[in-house]
């Protein structure tokens, strides 16, 4: 497609035309869709627009898909056309509604605010600051649903087939508005960002809308939604996109799974409708990447090209905006997402009466779907529930590490030795302790929690009597590697007595 600057200054400084948002976004779903929609607007630019309905002049957006055209308008400091600027605009308010909610999930309950910082510390160690980034870390989870009708076979959380939904009896309902209302004592005003599924598709129950609305009349504001299946009821999806839109909810989402839904998405929705639903491409073809974990994990052992695809994916996209590199971009290691999971907090199913304490971390053997269980339990009464989730507050949500735990670094967490101290560094991301005032103590408690043999008490008693430290400023040290993240507080090193009475 010829480059054509001198028609987009005169589109932006000229004709002041400005095409819509919402259609914009729609040519940027199309873009990502895969390599068919960029290699048609490439070829004929004008007939595409015109098969796809699309009411934007691909020029005039240039900058926003073509990188080359992007860094070289930065820098020769090219004029931004009105439409990009719009679009520009959009995305800044929609990243500082993300970080607005970031920030408000974070509980008022000093040892659960204390408690999720630290698994967010603990979570850029292990995934990188930028993929944390993207996570809102909310503070509970519902599932109205046990299990998922949609049964896709990348599923990160690995959710079960559907078996039953959460039936709107009264009594249900009373249950249901009497946890949301525990909740709103224990996590505070962060609990409105509570999200109403998790493992499962929320039109799977046929009740959901009334208790969305039951969560917008305790916590005042309509749970977010993301559906895998937009097109099984187009108007029940209308009317709850309106609702949340008018209680407050400013973005929800839907899944795409193939380019055929995301034609009949498309066909059946106005761009101006799906302004604010995020499009997650899901389709084999599609720019996006698919995270490492639940059901992926398990279809990638018998079939590796899974993963190599998803790869070859990152390695496009990184050839394609590096493109005056000399080196050989093709041996860089790609290291995919391992989870999809953005919850620090209580995962609620209300079919089984089960609550877990989890938050995300890459998936591995023993946390297969991307997120780690500190804890988990059983209730049947609002009463059980407030006392198992008092319990977990207490029991896991320490905000300082008990002298009598072992203690050892976190599990993904390779150590290593830098003047003055030590270094910790997963596949994402290093931090260093080090110095030089305080180096021997600093090396000697980083040594002791590498070896993971002795308990906070015993490393100040060392540090105490071979170093002449005081045991406070020990004590005071293990604390900032443990607010930072960098301590394992897994299930199996809760090293306290009460832990032995989680799980039941
Ligand atoms: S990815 Fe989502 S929609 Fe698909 S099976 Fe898993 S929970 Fe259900």
């Amino acid at each position: 497609m010829k480059k054509n600057k001198d028609r987009e200054t005169q589109s932006a400084a000229e004709t002041g035309r400005c095409a819509p948002v919402g259609m914009v976004k729609r040519f940027l779903e199309l873009w990502t869709s895969g390599p068919a929609f960029k290699a048609e607007v490439l070829k004929d630019p004008q007939g595409t627009m015109h098969h796809y309905g699309l009411d934007v002049d691909p020029e005039d957006i240039r900058a926003l898909w073509d990188w080359d055209y992007a860094a070289k308008a930065v820098a020769e400091n090219l004029p931004v056309t009105p439409t990009v600027k719009q679009y520009r605009e959009f995305i800044n308010e929609k990243l500082r509604w993300r970080e607005l909610v970031r920030e408000e999930c974070s509980p008022a309950e000093h040892r659960f605010k204390t408690w999720r910082d630290r698994q967010i510390k603990r979570n850029m160690l292990e995934i990188g600051v930028d993929q944390d980034s993207k996570m809102i870390h909310t503070p509970v989870a519902f599932e109205l649903a046990y299990g998922c009708s949609m049964k896709c076979w990348f599923c990160a959380l690995n959710a079960p087939p559907l078996q039953a939904v959460y039936e709107y009896t009264p009594e249900n309902r009373n249950l249901f508005r009497a946890i949301l209302a525990i909740l709103k004592d224990v996590a505070g005003p962060s609990a409105k960002w509570g999200c109403s599924y998790w493992a499962t598709e929320p039109l799977d129950n046929p009740n959901y809308e009334k208790f969305c609305m039951d969560f917008y009349d305790i916590l005042g504001i309509y749970p977010q939604t993301t559906t895998a299946d937009p097109m099984r009821d187009p108007a029940r999806l209308r009317k709850i996109l309106a609702d949340s839109r008018a209680r407050g909810c400013l973005v929800n989402r839907f899944s795409i799974m193939t380019l055929q839904i995301l034609e009949r998405v498309h066909r059946e929705f106005t761009p101006d409708e799906l302004q604010w639903v995020e499009l997650i491409l899901q389709n084999a073809e599609a720019d996006p990447v698919k995270a490492v974990s639940g059901r992926f994990t398990e279809r990638n052992r018998t079939n590796p090209k899974l993963a190599e695809r998803e790869k070859a994916k990152v390695l496009a996209a990184i050839k394609e905006q590096n493109k005056n590199f000399k080196g050989d971009l093709s041996t860089i290691n790609v290291n995919l997402p391992g989870t999809t999971s953005c919850m620090t907090g209580f995962r609620i199913n209300m079919v089984k009466k089960t609550v877990e304490l989890a938050s995300p971390c890459n998936a591995c053997e023993k946390w297969p779907n991307g997120y780690i269980v500190f804890e988990s339990g059983t209730f049947n009464t609002a009463e059980d529930f407030k006392s198992l989730v008092d319990g977990m507050v207490e029991r896991v949500m320490l905000t300082t590490v008990p002298a009598d735990r072992r203690l050892r670094l976190g599990r993904v967490l390779k150590y290593s030795h830098v003047p003055n101290g030590f270094q910790v560094a997963s596949i994402s991301r290093g931090v260093q302790v080090a110095n030089e005032a305080s180096a021997d103590m600093i090396r000697m408690i980083g040594d002791l929690i590498r070896d993971g043999q002795n308990t906070a008490c015993e490393i100040a008693l060392l540090c105490f009597y071979q170093l002449g430290v005081p045991t406070e400023v020990t004590m005071g040290a293990i604390n900032h590697l443990f607010e930072n993240g960098m301590l394992d507080e897994e299930p199996d090193n809760q090293h306290t007595e009460k832990a032995g009475q989680a799980g039941r």
